[in-house]
């Protein structure tokens, strides 16, 4: 693609899983499009793509009604536990990538994934090193009861057979007009989790990829998408697939393999952009010809597309 071709996009969702009480929805519709339009005025401006999805996470990371940073699921114990990382790819410079997990004092986690991407000679940092680094990258502390959100307390699900999955993880991916590509994801994990437990989100190649062919994010059974390593393997499948097949490719696969509920988002090289899943995913999108579109599908099909 030549530079003056390129076409920036983003596409944001905000996660897998139960469609959530209807009465939410318009509410989630608008935090959503505020999301994308924060990071699609950054593209607008020929800004880059690291900084539009980390604006758009970072929104969706405030808002209660999304299950990453403030708003986050409880686990099995009561605790608010998130995962976070964020990967980046310019044209003829090798990717760079950050991961956080396991935080339970940091209100914007995929922050501290950038830092860790920026500012340390590691890729993935948990726990207490993790926010021990926060305050050493300018990032700073909160207490833990500061991230519990009345809503989550009150939706506390504790583990067993007859729990019942906390949805959300919030992700996005964007092309800017420089031909960058960058995919961030954040969530507060599954409801009722062991504490300790890592989420695909924090885990580069499954739960978030960028790579010279596109960028990634997913949501959904953590552990069947860390298996699948399902980011990096619909980004792969980019070379010979559109987005929008690429996308439903991945959820076949996870769906046929796994019987797992997964859904991913996916902009390729060119700005154009791709989403499928099997369960209730919500996205937004940016691009220059449609501007801002908000989709709701439910969890009918197998896999959906654009
Ligand atoms: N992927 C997240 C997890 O496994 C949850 C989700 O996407 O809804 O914890």
């Amino acid at each position: 693609v030549s530079r003056a071709h390129q076409k920036a996009a983003l596409i944001a969702h905000g996660g897998a899983g139960a469609a959530g009480p209807a009465a939410e929805r318009p509410e989630r519709q608008r935090v959503m499009l505020a999301a994308v339009r924060a990071g699609a005025a950054i593209l607008k401006n020929g800004g880059r793509a690291l900084d539009a999805v980390i604006a758009t996470v970072s929104v969706l990371e405030n808002h209660p009604l999304f299950n990453a940073g403030y708003g986050s699921v409880l686990n099995s114990a009561g605790q608010v536990e998130m995962d976070a990382s964020v990967m980046e790819v310019n044209p003829g410079a090798p990717p760079r990538a950050g991961g956080v997990a396991a935080l339970s004092r940091i209100r914007n986690p995929i922050k501290l994934a950038r830092a860790v991407m920026e500012h340390s000679p590691h890729l993935l940092l948990v726990g207490a090193g993790a926010e021990r680094f926060a305050r050493s990258a300018g990032i700073s502390l909160c207490r833990p009861e500061m991230m519990i959100s009345p809503r989550a307390r009150e939706r506390r699900w504790i583990g067993g057979a007859k729990a019942k999955r906390g949805y959300g993880t919030v992700g996005a991916v964007a092309v800017d007009a420089h031909g960058s590509m960058a995919a961030a994801t954040s969530t507060g994990g599954m409801s009722g989790k062991l504490p300790g437990r890592v989420e695909d989100s924090a885990i580069i190649g499954a739960g978030t990829f960028a790579g010279p062919l596109g960028a990634a994010s997913a949501t959904g059974h953590g552990e069947a998408i860390i298996l699948a390593g399902l980011c990096r393997e619909a980004v792969d499948s980019l070379v010979k697939l559109s987005a929008p097949q690429a996308a439903r490719n991945a959820i076949a696969g996870i769906s046929q393999t796994a019987g797992a509920e997964a859904g991913i988002i996916l902009v390729d090289r060119r700005g154009r952009i791709g989403y499928a899943h099997n369960a209730a995913m919500e996205v937004a999108t940016f691009d220059p010809a449609h501007g801002l579109c908000h989709l709701r599908s439910p969890a009918t099909g197998p896999a959906r597309q654009p």
